[in-house]
């Protein structure tokens, strides 16, 4: 584990670095406390600092106050050195936000102990950090394939219909449903079935731009949303995914199964909701269905065919 070391005083530094290097740790060494400052703020700082009291630049306990107010995880644990002993220099610097004090001439087998201390809270905070980020994932995205679950592409849709409002910039969305799903799995077995989720998913997130969003919306459905993109960009890029799927077949053990999907597409108009957008895209699908599959349908919101749309163009 890295350690910050701050202190000015030369002998009291070459101590303490020659001892933390014996013990395993790995020493990051200043004598300011702005330089201090600087370390703690980069984004791989140590997470373990020993700062001493009187520096030039900050002191420690300033050091300690500003890198509180940041408020910035993970957590690094400061542990104050100092000559000053009393109880009042105590409170004032756990006051500042250290974690822990040691007084000045320190006892090596204190600061050991200590030190144990600080790196079994960073360690236990990195667990928890990772605990609540697989919690965050399973929360937002879907295990089968691993895009974002209904709820999450949702929420993405509702800020990008914010964003469209507020920069006046197009927005497109697409709904597609995989054709005769139910087939697949009759004849080929469920975990083949899974096995084509898993693999348009794929497809989809390795062809996409990095700020188009894609979610499952519901067993075989997805649902992509195309920020930046007119009616004329969505429906071409609808063919795409379109061809995406359909031009190779999904091999799954030593079986190639021909998977088609039809495709619902919109585009954002203002004053309308998420909702009704979705709608929309919905009865686009469901025509696409109707139409014979495996193609791609267009509405506006306002339930025009893009050909309607173009003629009153011109
Ligand atoms: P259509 O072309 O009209 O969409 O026909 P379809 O067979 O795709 O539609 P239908 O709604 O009749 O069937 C959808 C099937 O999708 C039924 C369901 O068992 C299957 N399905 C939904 N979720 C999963 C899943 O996670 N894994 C697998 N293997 N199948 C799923
Ligand atoms: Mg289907
Ligand atoms: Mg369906």
């Amino acid at each position: 584990m890295r350690v910050l070391i701050a202190d000015d005083s030369p002998v009291s530094r070459h101590v303490l670095e020659s001892t933390l290097t014996k013990w395993g740790y790995e020493v990051i060494s200043t004598c300011d406390g702005e330089q201090a400052w600087e370390i703690l703020q980069q984004p791989d700082s140590p997470r373990l600092a020993i700062l001493d009291w009187m520096m030039p630049g900050h002191t420690g306990p300033e050091v300690c106050k500003l890198l509180r107010a940041r408020n910035r995880e993970p957590y690094s644990y400061i542990l104050l050195l100092t000559s000053r002993g009393l109880k009042e220099d105590l409170i004032e610097g756990m006051t500042s936000g250290a974690d822990d004090y040691l007084a000045k001439p320190f006892d090596q087998q204190e600061l050991q102990v200590r030190l144990r201390a600080g790196r079994r809270i960073v360690e236990l905070q990195d667990e928890l950090l990772k605990t609540r980020e697989a919690l965050r994932i399973r929360a937002t995205h879907d295990s089968l394939t691993g895009l974002k679950n209904r709820g999450m592409i949702l929420e993405r849709l509702c800020a990008e219909m914010a964003r469209s409002s507020r920069e006046h910039t197009p927005c497109g969305l697409l709904i597609l449903d995989i054709d005769r799903f139910k087939l697949i799995n009759d004849t080929a077995g469920h975990a083949a079935g899974d096995a084509v989720l898993r693999e348009l998913a794929r497809r989809f997130q390795e062809s996409m731009r990095p700020y188009d969003a894609i979610g499952r919306y519901g067993g075989e459905e997805f649902l992509i949303i195309l920020p930046g993109c007119d009616s004329v960009n969505t429906v071409k890029q609808a063919e795409r995914f379109r061809r995406l799927i359909g031009e190779t077949a999904v091999s799954y053990n030593n079986t190639e199964l021909t998977v088609t999907a039809s495709f619902g597409a919109t585009s954002w108009m203002p004053g309308y909701l998420p909702e009704v957008l979705v709608q929309t895209a919905d009865e686009a699908l469901y025509k696409a269905k109707n139409s014979g599959r495996n193609r791609v349908e267009f509405l506006l919101p306002t339930n025009k065919t893009q050909d309607e749309l173009v003629g009153t163009a011109h």
